[in-house]
């Protein structure tokens, strides 16, 4: 897929306030730091759609980008960032649950896992509430660049072992990216596609 036309629409924290048009919408989360912006930015084409930030877990808003004028492209606040105070997170958790139990134009949601570190508690406990809801998701191994391939192809398998061993049959369908070297841009975006002629 070519993306000829990448606008901000709106952002919020309440997703009756997000668009009414009926337009099929791809979701991206992750860890505070998983590199959430700089993928949206790469898959995109535009270096600045997302704004990448030094200060982990200060955006929390839903962000809607309209992609194609065809589909969005949202961009969820980051999680599990320790900094942010008791009743900040607590806000922002329940949010972020409406936002998947209620967005019936949701079609798939792409987590974004940090490639070189091994499986994380929050991770692990978010897709578990994503497979308990039934709402589709695949995954996302970010900054791939920083590994060599038996490292990451390592790690990868420790993850499906993860994964497997604990209440999944089977590991989700999953990418491997690089924001630097644009890895996986073409796969990601080409399943959405597919999807989406669907
Ligand atoms: P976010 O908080 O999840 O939106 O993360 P950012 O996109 O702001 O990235 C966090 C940090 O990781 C920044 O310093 C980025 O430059 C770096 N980063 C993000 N993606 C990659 C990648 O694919 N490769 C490398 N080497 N660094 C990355």
């Amino acid at each position: 897929m070519k993306i000829k036309s990448a606008d901000f629409i709106i952002s919020n924290t309440d997703v009756s306030k997000c668009p009414k048009e009926q337009l099929p919408e791809y979701a991206f989360i992750g860890r505070s730091n998983v590199g959430k912006s700089s993928l949206i930015n790469m898959l995109t084409g535009r270096n600045k759609l997302a704004k990448t930030s030094g200060r982990p877990g200060k955006t929390q808003l839903i962000n809607h980008f309209k992609i194609n004028n065809n589909w969005f492209l949202v961009d969820l606040p980051g999680y599990g960032y320790a900094k942010v105070s008791k009743s900040i997170k607590r806000t922002f958790q329940s949010f972020i649950k409406n936002y998947f139990l209620q967005r019936e134009q949701l079609i798939c949601t792409f987590v974004l896992i940090d490639s070189r570190l091994e499986p994380q508690k929050i991770d692990l406990e978010f897709m578990e509430f994503l497979g308990e809801k039934e709402i589709p998701f695949v995954i996302v191994f970010t900054k791939s660049d920083k590994l060599k391939l038996n490292e990451l192809n390592k790690n990868i398998q420790f993850y499906k072992k993860k994964m497997t061993s604990a209440v999944w049959e089977e590991m989700p369908p999953y990418f491997i990216t690089s924001a630097t070297n644009s890895t996986g841009k073409d796969e990601v975006l080409n399943y959405i596609d597919e999807i989406n002629k669907q």
